[in-house]
C-alpha cells in the first residue's frame, strides 16, 4: 500500500504519517525532512535549499524528483511508502505517477487533511520537533511528557520557518500551487478528505477506517 498525505502546512501530516507508518509498517518520505537534512550541508546545494525553505518558497521540482526517485526506486520500500509533503505541484504529482508506473506500483489513497487557518497558525507556532527521534509535539495541543517522549526536552526544537511571517508565504504557496493537484487526484478517484480539526487519535481512526473499508 502506498499513501499520499496532503494538506496545508501545519495540517498534521507529519503526526499522522508517523502514526500510519508505524501502524502499517510503511516507510515515510517527508520531503521537508529530506530537504532540511540537505540544508545542513553548507555547500552550494545545501545553501540553495535553505534559502528557499527560509523564504517559505518551494524547492525546484527537479531537486525534489531526484530525492524521491532515490527512495521510491528502492525495492525495500516497494508498495510500502507514505508521502508527507509530496507531491506539492502538479508536475511532482505527474512525476510520482510515472515513477510508480515504471516500478510497477500505484497510489492507493490520497488523504487530504482539512483544517481552519486559525487552528493551523496555533499548531505551527506551538510545534516542537525532537531532533533525536523526529517525533512531533505541540505546546498547545500535544505537550511532550515523560510518557510519550523519552529523549528529553533538550532535543525539542522549533523549526526556523515556523514563524508568522514565513507562514503567510507558505500558505500563499500552498493555495497558489499545491491546491491545483487536488483536482488531479480527484479525477483519479484517489482523493479522500479528512476532518483535520479532530483529535490526533480520532483522525488516525478515520484514516484506518477508510484503509480497511
Ligand atoms: P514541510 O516540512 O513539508 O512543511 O516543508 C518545509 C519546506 O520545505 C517547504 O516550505 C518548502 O520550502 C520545502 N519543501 C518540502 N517539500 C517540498 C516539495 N515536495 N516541493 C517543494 N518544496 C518542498
Amino acid at each position: 500500500m502506498n499513501i499520499v498525505l496532503f494538506g496545508p502546512p501545519g495540517a498534521g501530516k507529519g503526526t499522522q504519517s508517523d502514526y500510519i507508518s508505524k501502524k502499517y509498517n510503511l516507510h515515510k518520505i517527508s520531503t521537508g525532512d529530506l530537504l532540511r537534512e540537505e540544508a545542513k550541508n553548507k555547500n552550494e546545494f545545501g545553501l540553495k535549499i535553505k534559502s528557499r525553505i527560509d523564504k517559505g518558497l518551494l524547492v525546484s521540482d527537479d531537486i525534489i524528483d531526484k530525492l524521491v526517485m532515490q527512495i521510491a526506486s528502492n525495492k525495500l520500500y516497494s508498495n510500502r511508502l507514505i508521502f508527507d509533503g509530496y507531491p506539492r505541484t502538479l508536475s511532482q504529482a505527474k512525476n510520482l505517477n510515472n515513477l510508480f508506473k515504471e516500478y510497477n506500483q500505484k497510489i492507493d489513497f490520497v488523504f487530504s487533511l482539512k483544517v481552519e487557518e486559525n487552528i493551523i497558525i496555533k499548531r505551527i507556532l506551538g510545534r516542537l520537533t525532537c531532533a533525536k527521534c523526529g517525533l512531533i509535539f505541540n505546546e498547545f495541543f500535544n505537550m511532550p511528557t515523560d510518557k510519550n517522549h523519552k529523549c528529553g526536552s533538550n532535543f525539542l526544537k522549533k523549526r526556523v520557518d515556523d514563524n508568522e511571517e514565513i507562514l503567510r508565504d507558505r500558505f500563499k504557496t500552498y493555495n497558489e500551487q499545491t491546491a491545483l493537484i487536488l483536482e488531479y487526484y480527484k479525477s483519479q478517484n484517489l482523493f479522500v478528505e479528512i476532518d483535520g480539526m479532530l483529535e490526533i487519535e480520532q483522525i488516525h481512526g478515520k484514516i484506518r477506517e477508510i484503509i480497511h473499508s
